[in-house]
């Protein structure tokens, strides 16, 4: 009888289990099913906590619904009937001391039309005027690997860009603009500067592609994120799922493995899948010269609060949804999302739910990763004053520090990705990297990795 041991219980570990189960049941297979999981839960950055009327999400806390849809794992799961889609409205920057809109018809911050940069609160007139050099500025030496910040510096001025379209773009992109390649962000924005002679042309001619006609762009479940973690648990009954059970080494034995738990006991398997962050996974091997093909890979941090009050969420602007914060000497957070407006199942009474994200590329985070969850809140509940004008007690939080936990892909990354398989093909054949430290972060890339981890060890079953 073979054994596949997989080591992580998080999306990506139950998703390779799931798959294997499946193969299993329909060929009637005489094969040993092991999962190990560190924590006291299943799910790893996919943990949602209730507290009274409010639902809230601890790591993720959506799914892109464009690529879900294409992704047949919602069905199967049998949750079709548990999705709920995010409500649509504006967002706001917080600037000067006040919340300004992201104009609309614009993309990430950049205006997408003459009217939309006539009508920004975010901008001076000066600013605008500079703006328009857009039209009439050739671009004669940007190429996609120049930077994305100097090329929109050039082409729209300091203004737009710093109070605009930086707090936007570099927020998705987790970045400095100035660090950031065309080719890693945009690559369309020189495309439409090349055919167009202007960017702000380039979007009006190619509007089609921005509009979203009113589509829903995330969904959840009426009860969390959880709910996915919980129906895969729920479908595994031919798997043994150890909890509380770290593993601590990995060896290799006649073309087996033995790997070591935290418990001093040692499972013995033919296929270990290695669903664990990189910075755990890189732990379990004694191989000097393959722990140095994990230096490759990065993490960043974040530490996300949750603030729930005994106030109804209609006290904040119509339509709003959040804001990104643009200077980082007003506000502690990075961004604040108005979870009860965007996310309706998340707060039972209509009450108001936020939750703020703070960065660890904000100047502050380095005093903020030394305070306790106590100091913590206070910090929010500062942000949440000043950014939201709310003086309110709170009903209830959820602090979730996330210290590099965070995976941050290096342009190096595709490289480092296949030289670790590679290394690892040659030493520890039958042991396999997979999740969202190497194959891509959001939830249907892990869920997708899963099912291809399953495959790759099918083949040799
Ligand atoms: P993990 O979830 O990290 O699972 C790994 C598991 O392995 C954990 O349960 C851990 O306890 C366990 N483990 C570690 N070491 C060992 C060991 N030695 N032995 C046994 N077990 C071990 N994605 C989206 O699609 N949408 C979002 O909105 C979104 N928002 C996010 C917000 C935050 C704050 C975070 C942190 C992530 C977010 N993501 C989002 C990303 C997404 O949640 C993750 O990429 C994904 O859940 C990772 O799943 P995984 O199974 O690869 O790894």
């Amino acid at each position: 009888m073979k054994t596949v041991l997989v080591i992580g219980g998080g999306i990506t570990g139950l998703s390779a289990m799931y798959e294997l189960q499946k193969w299993k049941k329909a060929n009637h297979a005489d094969l040993k099913l092991i999962l190990v999981e560190s924590s006291s839960e299943l799910g790893g950055k996919i943990r949602t906590v209730k507290d009274g009327s409010f639902v809230m999400e601890s790591g993720a806390d959506s799914i892109v619904a464009r690529k879900a849809n294409s992704m047949p794992f919602i069905d199967e799961l049998g949750l079709e009937r548990e999705v709920v889609y995010n409500s649509t409205g504006r967002s706001f920057i917080y600037t000067d001391g006040e919340l300004k809109p992201i104009p609309a018809d614009s993309v990430f911050g950049i205006p997408a039309s003459i009217e939309s940069l006539a009508n920004s609160t975010l901008v001076s007139a000066e600013g605008k005027v500079e703006a328009l050099k857009d039209f009439f500025t050739k671009n004669e030496t940007f190429t996609k690997s120049d930077s994305v910040g100097t090329f929109l510096e050039y082409f729209f001025g300091k203004e737009l860009v710093e109070k605009q379209i930086s707090p936007v773009l570099s927020g998705v992109y987790s970045g400095e603009l100035s660090d950031l390649t065309i080719a890693s962000t945009l690559p369309y924005l020189l495309d439409y500067k090349e055919e167009y002679g202007s960017i702000i042309k380039g979007f009006e001619a190619n509007k089609k592609r921005f509009q979203s006609n009113g589509e829903k762009k995330f969904l959840s479940f009426r009860n969390g994120l959880r709910s996915l973690i919980d129906a895969y648990e729920s479908k595994l009954d031919e798997v043994e799922i150890l909890m509380n059970t770290k593993a601590a080494k990995i060896t290799k034995s006649n073309n087996r493995y033995h790997v070591k738990l935290n418990n001093h006991e040692i499972i013995e398997a033919d296929f270990v899948v290695l669903s664990i962050p990189h910075t755990a996974a890189e732990t379990l091997f004694g191989d000097e010269e393959l722990v140095k093909e994990f230096t490759g890979f990065k993490n960043s941090s974040l530490i996300s609060m949750y603030v729930g009050f005994d106030v109804p969420d209609s006290i904040l602007p119509a339509d709003g949804t959040g804001f990104i914060a643009a200077n980082t000497d007003e506000l502690s957070c990075n961004a604040c999302t108005w979870t009860s407006r965007k996310w309706e199942h998340t707060s039972e009474t209509g009450n108001l739910l936020v939750r703020l994200f703070y960065k660890s590329s904000h100047p502050s985070f380095t005093a903020l990763k030394e305070m306790n969850e106590e100091q913590l809140l206070q910090v929010a509940l500062m942000d949440i004053h000043k950014g939201l004008g709310i003086i309110a007690e709170p009903v209830a939080s959820e602090v979730t520090n996330w210290t590099e936990q965070m995976p941050n892909y290096l342009i190096t990354h595709p490289k480092s990705v296949e030289a670790l398989e590679n290394k690892l093909a040659e030493t520890f054949p039958g042991v396999i990297i997979a999740g969202c430290s190497y194959y891509g972060v959001g939830i249907p890339d892990c869920v997708e990795n899963g099912v291809r981890t399953a495959e790759k060890i099918i083949e040799f079953l």
